[in-house]
């Protein structure tokens, strides 16, 4: 009878231990993210109350893989498999930054990835459309987003290069691969005032450029040089 309570006793301070185990690891994360957006987006000029509320809400590491889950607070792009990767903080920061967006905005994106960057459009307007080429990718990005109970994004398996049409026009577009030109798909996509965000250059000289659609004409400013994954066709050729 006493090793029976005992054995009980055992399972059920085991069963505390892994729930507060489980719980000051979740308190860890939060603590570590809010110090990341505190120290590497707030510090470096993002200042879009908004865009720090939703960096500060959107759970990072459930969009990494689990053995990089303890990287997912640094300031670093993370591989998510398939060779791609997803981007560092502070240039998510600064490319939502620059889309402009509120809540009444339909925002486009191309190159879902791991899904990371949809979710933190998610908190910020009221569509968002993403676009992946990866299948692998497209399909896990999905469940991820399923399992945060996100009404607002719509998630595609495609070529982004020709944008998503059926619901064009977009309030913006962010392109988070780089071509070696912008798509003309997406200029004639984009919305009349409309931001369009996206890494644009040949191999190794990219540059992070913003594009506003004023008076149906494009009007350009160079951010900052970045290096990007490359927009890649349906058979792996870069555009
Ligand atoms: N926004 C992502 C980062 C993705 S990295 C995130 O938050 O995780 C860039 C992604 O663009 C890769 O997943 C890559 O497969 C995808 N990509 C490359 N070419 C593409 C194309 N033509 N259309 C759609 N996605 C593309």
């Amino acid at each position: 009878m006493n090793k029976y309570l005992l054995i009980s006793f055992l399972i059920l301070v085991s069963m505390f231990g892994q729930n507060g185990e489980a719980g000051a690891q979740k308190m860890n994360y939060k603590q570590l993210r809010h110090k990341m957006v505190k120290e590497q987006i707030a510090a470096r000029g993002i200042n879009d109350k908004n865009v720090i509320k939703a960096m500060q809400k959107v759970e990072r590491h459930l969009f990494v893989p689990s053995q990089f889950r303890h990287l997912a607070y640094s300031d670093s792009p993370l591989p998510i498999g398939f060779g791609q990767t997803i981007s560092q903080p502070y240039i998510v920061g600064i490319m939502t930054q620059l889309l402009d967006i509120n809540p009444d905005s339909k925002v486009l994106e191309i190159g879902t990835g791991s899904g990371y960057q949809a979710a933190i459009l998610g908190e910020l307007c009221k569509e968002v459309y993403s676009i992946e080429i990866v299948e692998g990718l497209a399909l896990k990005a999905k469940s991820t987003i399923e399992s945060l109970n996100y009404d607002n994004l719509h998630l595609k398996w495609g070529d982004g290069y020709m944008g998503w049409e059926e619901h064009a026009p977009y309030d913006a577009i962010i392109v988070t691969c780089s071509p070696s030109k912008i798509p003309q798909p997406l200029i004639d996509q984009l919305g009349e005032n409309g931001n369009l965000v996206i890494p644009i250059g040949a191999k190794n000289v990219k540059s992070l450029v913003l594009l506003k659609k004023i008076d149906g004409e494009l009007v350009r400013k160079d951010v900052i040089p970045v290096r990007f994954v490359p927009m890649i066709d349906e058979k792996g050729r870069e555009y």
